[in-house]
């Protein structure tokens, strides 16, 4: 039988080989399949296998086909130095570098790994990583070098760019101002930026991370408001705009505000906390001063309207709670404006200051003292029980207030008048009780001022009728419902008419008229009397004119001035504008003014009177005797005349007093240079007084009462023309002069 294997093998291209000659078969060629798929490989691999020598160019004795896709250049090019050698390709920067890389490698008989660029046949730079080992010749010296090189340039790059966005957010991370954290779920930090550290006034984020460790111990001033931060963070995965006080390192008090949220994972696991801490305590401390600029008062520091109108309620809520009372007193600094007017505001506010505290030393701790704005100020009082605790509270607040105090090297004195209405008797809500303890307020004013009264339900009458004689005040300013009478002078040495005083009068709805003395102090109060004021000026000079004009005696006319008109307002301006409007020469004008108007504060009033004084306008002391003159300011004062008070001439004949001061105040007068009036003359007694002592004129009942304006001119043309009254007076008059004493047999009273 023939051997299978040998006739197989003889028509092996014709028939199927057996199993063994295919194992045959196939040892045969493996080396060759090897070396095609090696072949294969390599051609297909991105980047390009090589062997070079190990000299200084690193001649390439073989590349593969990848060659040309990596650096541009074919094969043959490259090897041997066809064209260019692979170590020119490198690029110049990085050829010594990789040298002395390979070299390192090499010494120390390990594979190199080297990272460079080189410039591709177009001009591109690419980066390539490349990697090898050197082959040892016989002699153990390195001749070969075999490796790979593949292009790296795009993972170089997103590294590059990643690098630099990491470069880029620790830069922010490290220079922020901001505070930047991160903590592990437990509250540990993890870390930190040096701008957190700074805040919480640690040298460095390592220092704080030492100390502090984890969250729970950063030292909250309150102690429930970081259990409150982790509630809301771990409630709602974030916290905005967390505010709380916290003590730094050297225990310093400051404000942060605290943004922060959780980072989870894919899965939904909770990875850490991170955000951000800022320092607000300047924006803090800001608000704050905003808020209790607010709700203060800048002058006197104490709580204004504001705040009070929420204390009140809070006190009212308190008191129906315990079943007791809250007392809202209100308090008015009595006169307060004239001080404010004369001795200028920064004395007025000291003063307010002052009295504030002392308002302040009256009440507990748990009571308010408001400014409620002007020379008001408001009292809230709890728990003071009956009313007695309250008037012994009030009385003690009256005291205080009329203490005198030193401003500005002056004694100032002021007293008020309290208002008080009981919550919750008088009213149940803030603005009810405010409207009573006013209206109580009011009748203290009214009973004298210095003096406390609790509300009742019968004040509000009164406080009607007196803001129904405002409103119809008001009224009579925008239709100028006013009217002037006036009183002639006598003079006491020709028994002429020598003068005259115009005295207002308001119209009434019921065709009378009001006495000044029911609305002049309002009118000073709510400011009226200025617009009052001038409408008088202007009318009295219209009128004196229009006396002149008709051929009548010329005289002057007196008008009346209160205090608001002397300090708060242009006062020359105003009198220059009448006397134009009327074409009246100013020496017909003339000005009274009281003791207390022009001794508040003399230096500043001075400087006005001098002014009217150089326009031409005569100006007297009006009542005096009732108020406090220093005669040293007296003499100062251009004055050109006296006003004896009526008081004084009441008692002539009655009181020896009386006739004393009369006297007195005629020499004093006469000493100063100025001439006297009495006013106030009303019995034949009086005058002759007034004769024998050489006083200059008289105003009073006895020659005439104060006249409406035809009336008045009546009087004067009936004075041309020799009518009894008239002759009497004279006659009385230059034989008095002449003779040095005096029996009045006539009576100059009748017509
Ligand atoms: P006064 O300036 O001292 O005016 C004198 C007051 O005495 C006037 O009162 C006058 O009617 C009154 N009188 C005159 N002779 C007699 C008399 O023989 N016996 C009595 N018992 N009284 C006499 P009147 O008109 O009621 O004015 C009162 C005060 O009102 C004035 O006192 C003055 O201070 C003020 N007044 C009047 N008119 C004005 C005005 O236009 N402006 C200002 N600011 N105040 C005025
Ligand atoms: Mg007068
Ligand atoms: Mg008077």
């Amino acid at each position: 039988m023939n051997k299978p294997g040998k006739r197989d093998a003889l028509n092996s291209t014709r028939k199927a080989p057996g199993k063994r000659q295919r194992e045959i078969d196939r040892s045969r060629q493996a080396p060759r399949e090897k070396e095609r798929t090696l072949t294969t490989l390599m051609s297909n691999l991105d980047g390009m296998v090589y062997r070079c020598r190990n000299d200084a160019h690193g001649t390439l004795q073989f590349v593969s086909e990848g060659c040309y896709h990596l650096t541009g250049f074919r094969p043959e090019e490259l090897l041997l130095h066809g064209e260019i050698s692979y170590e020119q390709i490198k690029h110049p920067d990085d050829r010594l570098r990789v040298r002395d890389e390979i070299n390192a490698a090499l010494a120390a008989e390990r594979r190199f790994f080297v990272e460079y660029r080189i410039q591709c046949r177009d001009g591109a730079i690419k980066w390539v990583w490349e990697r090898g080992v050197g082959i040892a010749g016989d002699d153990g010296t390195v001749v070969t070098l075999e490796g790979f090189i593949e292009d790296v340039t795009e993972r170089k790059l997103s590294t590059q760019a990643l690098q630099q966005a990491e470069r880029g957010f620790r830069s922010i991370f490290e220079n922020a101002t901001e505070g930047i954290f991160q903590t592990s779920p437990e509250g540990r930090y993890l870390n930190i930026n040096p701008a957190l550290a700074r805040i919480c006034g640690y040298d460095s984020p390592a220092e704080f991370i030492a100390s502090i460790g984890d969250m729970q111990h950063q030292r909250y001033t309150e102690r429930t408001r970081h259990d409150e931060f982790m509630r809301l963070l771990q409630k709602h995965g974030a916290v905005t705009n967390f505010v709380s006080e916290i003590r730094r390192k050297d225990r310093d008090k400051i404000w942060i505000s605290e943004n922060a949220r959780a980072v989870f994972d894919e899965t939904g696991e909770l990875l850490f906390y991170e955000g951000t801490v800022e320092d607000v305590t300047e924006s803090k401390l800001n608000q704050e001063k905003l808020q209790h600029l607010a709700n203060h008062d800048p002058v006197t520091n104490l709580p204004n309207r504001l705040l009070m109108n929420d204390r009140l309620r809070q006190m009212m809520l308190g008191a129906q709670r315990n079943k007791s009372v809250v007392a809202v007193a209100l308090l008015d600094l009595d006169h307060f404006k004239l001080i404010n007017d004369t001795f200028g505001h920064n004395r007025g506010d000291q003063l307010l200051q002052t009295m504030a505290h002392r308002m302040q030393a009256c009440v507990r701790e748990s009571d308010s003292v408001v400014r409620l704005g002007g020379d008001e100020f408001v009292l809230l009082l709890s728990g003071v029980g009956r009313g007695e605790a309250m008037s012994q509270v009030t009385q003690r607040v009256l005291h205080a207030i009329a203490r005198p105090s030193r401003i500005e090297g002056r004694e100032l004195s002021v007293s008020c008048s309290i208002g008080v209405s009981m919550f919750p008797r008088d009213g149940r809500d803030v603005q009810t009780l405010l409207r009573n303890a006013d209206t109580a307020m009011y009748k203290a004013k009214e009973l004298g001022r210095n003096n406390f009264q609790f509300y009742s339900p019968e004040m509000n009458v009164v406080i009607t009728e007196r803001l129904e004689l405002q409103d119809a005040l008001r009224k009579a300013v925008e239709k100028e419902e006013f009217v002037l009478l006036y009183q002639p002078k006598v003079d006491l040495v020709s028994g002429q008419i020598a003068g005259m005083e115009a005295l207002l009068r308001v119209k009434d709805d019921k065709g009378g008229l009001l006495q000044p003395q029911n609305f002049i102090r309002l009118a000073e109060e709510s400011g009226l009397i200025v617009p009052i004021g001038e409408w008088v000026m202007r009318q009295a000079c219209a009128f004196n004119k229009l006396l002149q004009d008709r051929g009548l005696p010329p005289m002057r006319v007196a008008i009346n001035l209160s205090a608001r008109q002397l300090t708060r307002y242009d006062l020359v301006r105003a009198v220059e504008q009448a006397l134009r409007d009327a074409g009246l020469s100013a020496e017909f004008l003339e000005l009274e003014l009281t003791e207390s108007m022009v001794m508040h504060d003399p230096e500043t009033v001075i400087a006005t009177l001098e002014q009217l004084e150089a326009l031409g306008v005569q100006l007297s002391i009006d009542d005096f005797g009732t108020g406090y003159s220093s005669l040293s300011y007296l003499k100062r004062f251009p004055v050109a005349s006296l006003k004896i008070d009526q008081s004084f001439v009441r008692e002539l004949g009655q009181d020896d007093n009386a006739a004393a001061i009369v006297k007195a105040v005629i020499s004093l007068g006469h000493s100063l240079d100025m001439k006297v009036i009495a006013e106030g003359v009303e019995t034949e007694k009086q005058m002759s007084f007034l004769l024998e002592n050489h006083c200059d004129a008289m105003q009073g009942f006895l020659f005439s009462r104060p006249l409406a304006a035809d009336e008045f001119i009546t009087l004067l043309e009936r004075e041309g023309s020799g009518t009894d009254k008239f002759s009497i007076l004279r006659q009385l008059c230059s034989s008095f002069n002449d003779q040095s004493s005096l029996q009045f047999t006539a009576n100059i009273t009748g017509n």
